[in-house]
């Protein structure tokens, strides 16, 4: 199999290379050349989630040189369960929270860990993944890295701009993992490693490779949940379910969407989003304007220009096509807190601010059997979510264990010449 770009002005290239460069050199995204159709029966009764990914994904390694060692590059990541609970007749929750970050980029970190230290390399030394992050991807990112040979993490973030609780999941790694807590915003820290990518000679010299989420390492995996959900409830009510999907950037959705285009039982996917307007505004006047990011309850789905777009449009080719098969709904931060009340209140559930916004849109839509995509744990966001309940919410032992960290950051300041150096140190 080999992978394209959505602008289409590459040569095609394997798996293997999509992982190490992330971003097509024409800047657009990679994208399967064309996408296998399974059928039901490919699946037989399995059930294990590692299972279901491989017999997935297994088709994506064609003509790679990680062809076999898929099976075990899915045992490596999938190693925490993510279970579908009915909630109320008709309406089922997948949650994607089991992980040691506690949110669903744990699934796409650790495959990408996973795939790329097996990736055959040179004599040249590690390689070096760069990330800036605004706080969950940082935290996945080094989680899944942490101990694995041949490669090395530095992670960018703005200083005294994240949670406590992220904060100490972002620090205090050692090994191969290097956190910088730099002075300025999380535009800085992405000016940085944009910069730190251009510059040619650094990025050859560190050899630098992204693990943010345009990269296919982390939209593979994201399938395998969705497609084990669908069996799931198709198995136990015979019925195709609808996928409501917290969206952000749009990467878990269009992993959603892609499982569909493979043949999955899956009805359709509703996105549920923020009060950003980018992607709700397209479907209500057909027009595609990014615009800065606005700050919401549901923080890790504040993004102005989602950069998958360019993903659903190629898929459904075109912007027509998005619009005639994909519907999203806007869920500001007060349908948030009332969704919030209204779950631990009615069904002694509590959401998380991202989840909420699909708890939300369930209520918005006619249609029997679908399932809420849950991608974080509420106790991830206790100040948001703690005054509406008017009580505690019981920490995971992962994130128990997090909280009881402690490490001073190591601060830089927002120039380029300050992370070469780290960069270019043994
Ligand atoms: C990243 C994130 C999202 C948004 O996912 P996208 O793939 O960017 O659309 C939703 N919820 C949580 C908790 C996240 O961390």
């Amino acid at each position: 199999m080999r992978f394209v770009s959505t602008r289409g002005a590459t040569d095609p290239v394997t798996l293997s290379t999509t992982l190490v460069e992330g971003l097509a050199g024409d800047g657009g995204l990679f994208v399967p050349e064309r996408f296998p159709s399974l059928h039901l029966s490919d699946f037989g009764t399995v059930e294990a989630l590692d299972s279901i990914a491989t017999i997935l994904l297994h088709p994506f390694f064609t003509d790679d040189p990680l062809h076999d060692q898929v099976a075990a590059i899915c045992a490596e990541t999938f190693t925490f369960p993510a279970p579908l609970l009915e909630l109320a007749e008709g309406t089922s929750v997948l949650q994607l929270f089991h992980g040691p970050t506690a949110a669903f980029k744990d699934f796409g970190a650790r495959f990408l860990a996973a795939a790329l230290s097996r990736v055959p390399g040179d004599a040249a030394g590690p390689r070096t993944v760069l990330v800036a992050t605004s706080g969950d991807t940082g935290g996945a990112v080094a989680a899944a890295f942490h101990g694995r040979p041949g490669v090395r993490v530095v992670i960018l973030y703005p200083r005294g701009r994240v949670s406590p609780l992220q904060e100490r999941q972002l620090g205090g790694w050692s090994d191969n993992v290097r956190t910088l807590a730099v002075r300025g915003d999380f535009d800085d820290c992405q000016r940085l490693v944009r910069s730190a990518f251009a510059d040619v000679e650094l990025a050859r010299e560190a050899r630098l490779t992204s693990a943010n989420s345009i990269n296919l390492g982390r939209l593979l995996p994201q399938m395998a949940y969705h497609a084990r959900a669908a069996l799931e409830y198709l198995r136990r009510t015979g019925v195709a379910p609808g996928f409501i999907v917290p969206t952000g950037n749009l990467g878990n959705a269009v992993a959603c969407l892609w499982a569909q285009r493979m043949g999955l039982p899956i009805r359709e996917v509703v996105l549920a989003t923020n009060a950003n307007e980018t992607i709700p505004d397209f479907f209500a006047t057909g027009r595609w304007r990014p615009r800065p990011a606005v700050q919401t309850l549901a923080t890790a789905m504040d993004v102005g220009d989602p950069s998958n777009f360019e993903r659903l449009t190629h898929l459904f080719g075109g912007w027509a096509g998005v619009r005639r098969r994909v519907r999203a709904i806007r869920v500001d931060d007060e349908a948030i807190r009332a969704a919030i009340d209204r779950g631990a209140e009615s069904w002694g559930v509590v959401w998380d601010p991202h989840t909420a916004t699909a708890a939300a849109a369930r209520e918005q839509v006619e249609e029997a059997d679908w399932v809420l995509v849950a991608t974080a744990h509420p106790a991830k966001f206790p100040e948001t979510v703690e005054p509406i309940i008017g009580r505690e919410v019981d920490a995971p032992p992962a994130l128990v264990e997090i909280a009881r960290r402690t490490s001073e950051p190591e601060e830089i300041e927002p120039e380029l010449e300050a992370l070469s150096r780290v960069l270019r140190a043994p």
